[in-house]
């Protein structure tokens, strides 16, 4: 989905899209005009000032899962929710998190000022022993002399797992890792089942000052990890729900879903505050919108720990509410000037009604949406119950995925409005009152060609 669609800016102010080729053979069937009028309906009424200040203001702290900062988060969507009209539930869930208590690390017996950091499912435990430098750890650096010893280990070029997997086999009794080059921080490493082993993190700086005196002298290490562990923490899904107008109720439900919480230590201005934004708008447009389908907007808490909201929330539909849920909408990432082009990606490669919508609408608002094959964020769980579902992101990421540079200044106020123009218009083909319930009729309206796209991430 590389072309853009041309269009002609006319002295009067007006823009023709220039039409795919095939249309432009026929002239377009009266119906299609009037879905472009519908279209204006919600199109029009999307405000991309106000989309990118509630990233800029969702942004501005971050907000890991089960922190204040995803509280805060959670506390001003309900209150924009509730403010639109909106009948808003806050769904907690407790998700496990990990706690790295207190590492320290002592060299000669002298505190460590190092910048110390515990190993993800490092074990409790204090060892006092001779530290010897094993370079990256991998079989061939590792000899049998670190059995009793504290390794040191350098970052990089195989698995933490395999590190500690090949230190612990030689009888190692602690691990200190110190970052690789070019790298930064000391908010890394993970130990694993069976890897009894205290391990603490450092950074670059200071592994490179230990090695330097290892080459002088014998180094007397202690390690000392206390009250690391896996600890309950709270977070929170915000549901804002619509009901129909009365007497058109089609008993059909339509979701549109984002996540409001970020990594850790990332302000995530497109990951996901652009989402959000995005959902947050739609909820604004439509609630003044006489529907005669059930609309739920949603934000998840803790999708960067593994899916937890979106897959509790699921796990919280009836049956019966699974059957009258027709779509879901995923928005994640929607607003990077440093991405790749719009893309719906369903966890099974397959199209689906939220992609066929999607594509049509696409091809209305800006241009056709092609599909790929993708799970990795909260579409999945809704996939698994059965029920149609879509990520709309932009492919390949932007280079600041995942880190502290997640910032407004890389967000583009036309990408994040463009994407919500284009779900807002799918949403609506279904959920406006002149159409018939979905199974009674064809909701996508001159259907559009749209490919597979086996585009990476
Ligand atoms: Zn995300």
């Amino acid at each position: 989905m590389k072309k853009k669609a041309a269009s002609i800016m006319l002295a009067a102010g007006l823009v023709i899209s220039a039409a795919p080729a095939n249309v432009l053979a026929d002239p377009p069937p009266p119906n299609e005009q009037a879905d472009h009028a519908f279209d204006n309906k919600i199109i029009k009424k999307i405000s991309p000032d106000r989309l990118y200040d509630r990233v800029a203001l969702l942004s501005e702290n971050p907000r890991e899962a089960g922190t204040q900062g995803e509280y805060d988060a959670v506390q001003y969507i309900k209150k924009e929710f509730e403010a639109y009209g909106y009948e808003t539930e806050l769904q907690p869930f407790t998700f496990q998190a990990w706690d790295g208590g207190t590492p320290a690390i002592e060299i000669n017996h002298i505190s460590f000022d190092g910048d110390v950091h515990t190993f993800n499912g490092s074990v409790n435990g204090s060892v006092e022993a001779p530290i010897e430098h094993v370079g990256l750890a991998t079989t061939d650096e590792v000899s049998d002399s670190v059995k009793g010893k504290i390794a040191l280990i350098e970052r990089g070029s195989i698995s933490f797992y395999e590190k500690v997997q090949n230190v612990y086999d030689k009888g190692a009794v602690g691990i200190i890792m110190y970052n690789g080059a070019g790298q930064s921080g000391n908010d890394f490493g993970y130990t694993y089942e069976g890897q009894d082993i205290p391990a603490i993190a450092i950074n670059r700086e200071a592994g490179l000052s230990l090695v330097e005196q290892l080459q002088s002298e014998e180094v007397i290490g202690n390690v000392t990890v206390e009250d690391a562990g896996t600890i309950d923490q709270t977070s929170y899904n915000v549901i804002a729900t619509m009901k129909p107008h009365k007497n058109k109720d089609t008993g059909q439900i339509v979701t549109i879903g984002a996540h409001h919480d970020s990594v850790a230590g990332g302000p995530g201005a497109n990951d996901d505050a652009s989402g959000v934004s995005g959902v947050l708008e739609l909820a604004k447009v439509l609630a003044k919108t006489p529907t005669d389908t059930e609309l739920r907007f949603m934000t998840f808490g803790a999708e960067e720990k593994g899916l937890i909201g979106s897959y509790h929330y699921a796990s919280t539909l009836s049956e019966g509410e699974v059957d009258r849920i027709a779509a879901h909408f995923q928005m994640d990432m929607i607003g990077s000037r440093d991405a790749g082009d719009l893309i719906m990606f369903t966890p099974d490669g397959n199209k689906n009604l939220v992609t066929d919508l999607g594509a049509s609408a696409g091809a209305r608002v800006a241009e056709v949406v092609e599909y790929g094959q993708l799970g990795r964020s909260d579409h999945v769980p809704f996939f698994e119950r059965g029920i149609p579902a879509a990520l709309f992101i932009h492919a390949p990421l932007e280079p600041w995925y995942h880190s502290p540079q997640d910032t407004l200044d890389k967000i583009s106020k036309e990408k994040l409005t463009e994407v919500t123009e284009i779900v807002g218009s799918a949403v609506y083909q279904i959920a406006r009152p002149d159409t018939p319930a979905l199974e009674n009729a064809r909701v996508a309206p001159g259907p559009v060609h749209y490919e597979f796209d086996d585009r990476p991430l």
